[in-house]
């Protein structure tokens, strides 16, 4: 006699459930694991097992999104965080957790909650009635995912991530890049303005397709089996078809015209020899994404590879390249500011499998979908969080913000906050988006 099913105990659905449960609501767990079903990835039955690191990233609430993010969760009762912070090992200024004990804590919590039922079941069907959660993450089952893909439309469940690398706005060099559509082509609300172009010489050009050759690649796991499907084949294979190809193909160079090369032939300037291409990522215009860009090279590589081309020698990243096996689904368009499916408003989505990404993001997300909920029940009225706080941006981004068609797993950072107005020092800005988000969360929870 559940008020609440959960489809899921990793870390979001685990999440959901303390919430939920904490509310006096009372909730079914239903978690494939232990049952005989187990993903690629995990290697236990335990609730909220930690896939791959032990490391939550960064505790700094100051100056680092997903710090504030730890704090915010804290502050609204977090299981994650409470048993993050009674597990932790040594890790300097991030917060590691000792994965084993993280897990057992989460699941002994949840076990001994007189409102919450674990079951150990795979469920292949998305209800057709009554609230739900589903959690079922990055490695969704996959007859619960083909339930998924037949209530959303087949074309909005993705099950590879083609991540391109994604760059705030503030860090590109606008004096050697410039807003230019290729052809200066008007497209739907667009000026002809719609990309950032940073332009390379054939020298320039050159050096990179080396770069990209020797990179040194991260490898796919034996179980991931990415295909290297149209329209989001990694650079460094485009780069081994040949000098040319990446000069034809997303790198083009023609029908953008340079300003700093502008002449009495040339008035508007000349087609560089190559380009790189970014387009905007968000709706507020902090976030730009490298067009065609996905790869499979090491993170480390990437920074410094990238930052060889004209205009983004002092990009920060608010997300680096990738290729991964990764169920999700086109959140901005599906759902609904607390998270639920829009066609299907008994269905919530929580953690991974709306596209955010990572265990601190993924657990957020949980949280909220466990809190809206509850409210719903409960008949009280909860507004989201405010998109200046932690919580509140990447739930915006999830839930709209985002670019729908290039949607793609995102973590939290300050890019999905809206901008700090004027010019400040970098090292003061973080400073100021986390005392206005500290204030904004002030305000929210009264
Ligand atoms: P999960 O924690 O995966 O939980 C989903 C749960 O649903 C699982 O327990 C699964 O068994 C269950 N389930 C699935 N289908 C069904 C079904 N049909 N019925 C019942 N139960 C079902 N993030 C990081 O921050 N750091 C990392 O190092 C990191 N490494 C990763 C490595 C890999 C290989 C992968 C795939 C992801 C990694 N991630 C990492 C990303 C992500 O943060 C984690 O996957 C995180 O666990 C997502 O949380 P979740 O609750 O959404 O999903």
């Amino acid at each position: 006699n559940h008020q609440v099913h959960i489809i899921g105990g990793g870390l979001a659905g685990s999440e959901a459930a303390w919430q939920l449960a904490n509310a006096g609501i009372r909730v079914k767990l239903s978690e494939m694991r232990g049952s005989g079903d187990m993903t690629p990835a995990h290697q236990t039955d335990g609730l909220a097992e930690l896939v791959c690191s032990n490391s939550f990233r960064s505790d700094d609430a100051e100056r680092n999104a997903v710090g504030l993010l730890h704090q915010e969760m804290r502050d609204l009762g977090s299981l994650i965080m409470a048993q993050g912070d009674a597990h932790k090992v040594p890790a300097g200024s991030a917060l590691a957790v000792d994965r084993d004990h993280f897990s057992a804590g989460v699941t002994a919590a949840l076990e001994a909650h007189p409102n919450i039922t674990i079951v150990r079941e795979r469920i292949d069907q998305l209800p057709a009635e009554g609230l739900t959660i589903v959690a079922t993450g990055p490695l969704t089952a996959p007859g619960l995912a083909d339930s998924i893909g037949s209530a959303t439309g087949s074309d909005t469940l993705a099950f590879f991530d083609a991540i391109a690398p994604i760059v705030h706005f503030e860090s590109i060099d606008m004096d050697k890049a410039w807003f230019q559509s290729r052809w200066d082509k008007v497209g739907p609300g667009g000026n002809g303005k719609d990309y950032i172009n940073c332009p390379m010489t054939k020298e320039q050009y050159l050096a990179f397709h080396q770069g990209l050759l020797d990179g040194e690649k991260t490898e796919f796991k034996e179980w991931e089996n990415v295909p290297y499907f149209e329209g989001c084949m990694p650079i460094e294979v485009m780069a081994e078809r040949g000098v040319d190809t990446l000069r034809y193909g997303p790198m083009k160079g023609v029908g953008l015209d340079d300003p700093r090369t502008a002449c009495e032939e040339f008035p508007n300037g000349r087609w560089p020899y190559a380009v790189v291409q970014l387009r905007q990522d968000n709706a507020t215009g902090t976030l730009w994404n490298m067009v065609g860009f996905q790869t499979k090279l090491k993170y480390a590589e990437q920074v410094r590879l990238f930052r060889t081309i004209p205009g983004l020698e002092n990009a920060e990243f608010a997300r680096l390249g990738g290729l991964h096996r990764n169920t999700f689904i086109r959140s901005p368009e599906l759902l609904d500011p607390t998270l639920r499916l829009k066609s299907r408003p008994h269905i919530r989505f929580a953690g991974q499998v709306t596209g955010c990404e990572g265990y601190v993001e993924s657990s957020a997300i949980g949280l909220l979908a466990g809190r809206f909920a509850a409210a719903e029940i409960l008949g009280r009225d909860l507004t989201p969080p405010p998109v200046e706080t932690a919580l509140g941006a990447l739930l915006g981004h999830i839930t709209g913000g985002a670019e729908v068609e290039t949607y793609q797993p995102m973590n939290v950072n300050f890019g999905l906050m809206p901008p700090i107005e004027g010019r400040t020092k970098k090292a003061d800005r973080k400073l100021l988006y986390t005392s206005r988000a500290r204030a904004a969360f002030a305000q929210w929870l009264r």
